[in-house]
């Protein structure tokens, strides 16, 4: 491991996970992985430009997840840091677990506004308990584990449905995940990987991977009729399962 002791971010306790690219002594550690953290941004700036407003804010908070998750994305692979890593990873837990949250919603149309801010913080706070093993492979599995708790939800969902939304859209955004997490392994475990390269890494193909699954989920999601504001008011629900 490159010793960054006396480099930008120096003192700051180093990140657990290390990828393929090699760090530099510099203000960005790792550019590859840094810059391409930024289509997570363009993804929510894509989101807010292409919603239609007047629906209800889940379009918002998609922005504003996609945005936050892109900037503690950057924040971590510029600086290295466990800091960075731990908000990086938990802003990546917290919009799979919205999605869980208000998924069950369409389920469950009876659950109380409080009832689904306290899954949502109770959900974020067990996945979140993965990020103190000291094991690169525990974040990774309980990311697994909540996207598999989603689609099992909807696919239970869909089963039941009398109108069938476009699952094609959810199948597409859980797709471009799943083969970025194929080439995040092949990168981490430095199967694939130019250490030197800071311009395209395993990594960075990860990140772009995401942002447009993101896109796709909020696309998904979009499709159904929910209340102004999740976590508050009633549902107003033309699709959901009854
Ligand atoms: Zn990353």
């Amino acid at each position: 491991m490159v010793d960054l002791t006396n480099c930008p971010w120096g003192g700051l306790e180093p990140a657990k996970l290390w990828f393929c690219e090699a760090p530099l002594c510099s203000i960005v550690h790792r550019p590859s992985e840094t810059y391409s953290s930024f289509a997570f941004v363009i993804a929510g700036l894509y989101i807010y430009r292409k919603a239609d407003k007047s629906k209800n804010i889940h379009y918002l908070i998609f922005t504003i997840m996609a945005i936050f998750i892109g900037l503690t994305s950057a924040a971590m692979h510029a600086t290295s840091s466990r800091i960075g890593e731990i908000m990086d990873v938990s802003s990546m837990f917290g919009i799979v677990n919205f999605c869980i949250v208000i998924g069950l919603k369409r389920k469950y149309p009876s659950l109380s506004g409080l009832s689904q801010l306290g899954l949502f913080i109770l959900f974020t706070i067990i996945s979140s308990i993965s990020l103190t093993i000291n094991n690169e492979a525990a974040g990774s599995a309980m990311f697994g584990s909540l996207i598999l708790i989603g689609v099992i939800t909807e696919y239970l969902m869909f089963k039941k449905a009398k109108v069938k939304p476009n699952y094609w859209l959810l199948v597409k955004s859980i797709g471009l995940v799943v083969i970025g997490w194929g080439i995040w392994w092949l990168d981490i475990l430095k199967i694939v990987c130019n250490p030197n390269n800071h311009i395209i890494t395993g990594h960075a193909i990860w990140h772009a991977f995401c942002a447009v699954g993101i896109v796709y989920l909020w696309r998904f999601f979009d499709q159904f009729e929910y209340a102004p504001s999740p976590f508050i008011g009633k549902l107003n629900c033309k699709n959901c399962v009854h």
